[in-house]
């Protein structure tokens, strides 16, 4: 795959990290013929407002998981930075290296799309980047579900073809199907605190990290 061929920029708290978040990845690489991935811990985002566990442990648990995968890359970009971090801005700073002409897909799940017109500048961002729209257990894309701006968006951007992706910088809204997980951190995090398993949720070199650093 070259360098050029489009990168998938992958955000979220990832408190913690786990197999669903490693699938949509994997299925977004594959379906919308990505490069590579770029996984990008947050910060302190703006629109969560308890965070649990501190970046420098979230990152370095996405680390782990993501370690054995060569197509996988891990970036610091949000997690390093103390104050609270706009996917716009961080987009941005990241064009400002890649080149305004590199395709950038933000890899979204339905949940986390559903909720992309509160975000900052959010429009600003779906011309700056693509949106890889994965559905999520029981949760599709659905219109009628979505506030009216956002539907109206996703009507005008939505490619059915990943070669949309390759056709320009951004701008496009391409879904794909990925296998129903439906796994959650907070689902973990419950688990973790009762002192349940979580054993085949999350890579053991996760789990391995969250026990010896008694997090949760
Ligand atoms: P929490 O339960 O704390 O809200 P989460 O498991 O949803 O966390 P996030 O770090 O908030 O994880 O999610 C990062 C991205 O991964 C979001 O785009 C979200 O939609 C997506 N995602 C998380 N879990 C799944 C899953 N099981 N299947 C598909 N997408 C998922």
């Amino acid at each position: 795959m070259s360098e050029d061929a489009p990168l998938g920029l992958f955000g979220g708290t990832f408190d913690p990290v786990h197999v669903g978040h490693l699938r949509l990845a994997e299925e977004a690489r594959e379906s919308l013929q990505l490069g590579r991935v770029r996984w990008i811990p947050a910060g302190r985002p703006w629109h969560r407002d308890e965070l649990r566990t501190d970046a420098a442990h979230r990152l370095e648990m996405v680390r782990r998981a993501v370690a054995s995968n060569p197509l996988f890359e891990v970036d610091d970009i949000e997690a390093r930075s103390g104050r609270p971090g706009y996917t716009v801005e961080t987009v941005s700073s990241l064009r400002a290296v890649l080149g305004s002409q590199r395709p950038l897909v933000l890899l979204l799940g339905a949940d986390a799309f559903s909720r992309l017109h509160t975000w900052q500048r959010w429009r600003e961002l779906l011309d700056l980047v693509h949106v890889g729209l994965a559905t999520r257990a029981g949760q599709a894309a659905d219109a009628a579900v979505l506030n009216d701006a956002l539907a109206a968006e996703l009507a005008a951007r939505r490619r059915d073809s990943a070669d949309a992706l390759r056709a320009a910088p951004g701008g496009a809204i391409v879904c794909f199907d990925m296998t129903p997980l439906a796994i959650s951190a907070t689902d973990l995090r419950a688990r973790l605190a009762r002192g349940a398993s979580c054993r085949y949720l999350a890579p053991d070199a996760v789990l391995d990290y969250i026990s010896h650093h008694r997090l949760y």
